[in-house]
């Protein structure tokens, strides 16, 4: 255990306090909140810390399920503006886990190739197989963000989009994914910050694109776009949760804090061996030194 206060910790479990049925609109979210969580900064890093290794141990009896065959997998979905923080959570809570065991996939304008199909086919080959964590860096639902917000298909194409997410991960779960959506949300003024940081920082600006400027100029929009999806493909089976993110330590302690409900909810054993223990154990005591 950590030096943390005993009384430090979730007040409320995060997949209630985040759920985008309790946080209320994102127009009206606080994103330097810390919803369910009673702690700072230097709490949170040891909780971090602590249940990275649980968030692990849980990770790898996933992964010895499927390496037995078992088809169930965690699909973690990461939206949000842009320096909203998704690549950190790639790092800082995909990093809390043997990297073997996960599946990551960034989702940036569609290719020509991919234009050539329905929007969920890039989305179908990036999967996680059985036994895997995949994360998701945006989505299919970029499909109805940016392309809502410009209108990049007509609307009568968008539309039906909802529907067809829906339908897709009701799919998805039926045939054993678990998915959990996370939206991070950044305050307008913590973007400028974290823009202005990629300027002055030679190391970051690989991380700047100009054209994150122009999106910046349709904050409202993009917030209506956001709430559209939260109104309509929240469900609890693929429920959608809003993670404060001005503050990273609390945006990477949350999304591991789901992390570890999804995956306590598979309700998962060791898989049993399939080969005689006592005989190998005899073979084994057996062998020359
Ligand atoms: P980044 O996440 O910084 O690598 O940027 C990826 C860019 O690709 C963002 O500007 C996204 O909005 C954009 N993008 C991703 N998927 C789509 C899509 N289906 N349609 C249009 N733009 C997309
Ligand atoms: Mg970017």
């Amino acid at each position: 255990m950590g030096k943390h206060s005993p009384t430090a910790g979730w007040t409320v479990p995060a997949a209630e306090a985040l759920r985008v049925t309790s946080t209320g609109p994102i127009a009206d979210f606080d994103p330097s909140s810390t919803p369910g969580f009673d702690g700072d900064k230097s709490t949170g890093a040891e909780f971090l810390a602590e249940r990275g290794e649980v968030l692990a141990d849980l990770q790898e009896l996933l992964y010895a399920n499927g390496r037995a065959g078992d088809h169930r997998s965690v699909l973690l979905v990461l939206q949000g503006m842009d320096t909203a923080g998704k690549g950190g959570i790639v790092r800082h809570v995909g990093g809390l886990v043997d990297p073997q065991g996960l599946s990551i996939k960034g989702f940036g304008p569609p290719t020509p190739e991919e234009q050539q199909h329905d929007f969920l086919w890039r989305i179908h080959q990036a999967l996680p197989a059985g036994g895997r964590i995949g994360i998701f860096d945006r989505s299919h639902y970029e499909d109805v963000l940016p392309v809502r917000v410009h209108n990049l298909v007509p609307k009568s194409q968008w539309e039906k989009r909802y529907e067809l997410i829906n339908k897709f991960e009701r799919d998805l779960v039926a045939a054993g994914t678990t998915i959990i959506k996370c939206c991070l949300v950044v305050s307008k003024a913590e973007q400028k910050e974290r823009l202005s940081e990629r300027l002055e920082r030679p190391d970051k600006h690989w991380k700047y694109n100009p054209g994150d400027i122009d999106e910046r100029g349709f904050w409202d929009d993009y917030l209506e776009a956001y709430q559209a999806i939260f109104d309509r493909c929240d469900s609890a089976n693929a429920p959608w949760f809003l993670i404060p993110s001005d503050r990273k330590w609390f945006a990477r302690l949350a999304v591991c804090e789901l992390l570890i409900a999804a995956l306590e909810g598979l309700g998962l054993d060791w898989p049993k061996a399939d080969f005689d223990v006592e005989v190998e154990k005899e073979r084994v005591a057996a062998l020359d030194d």
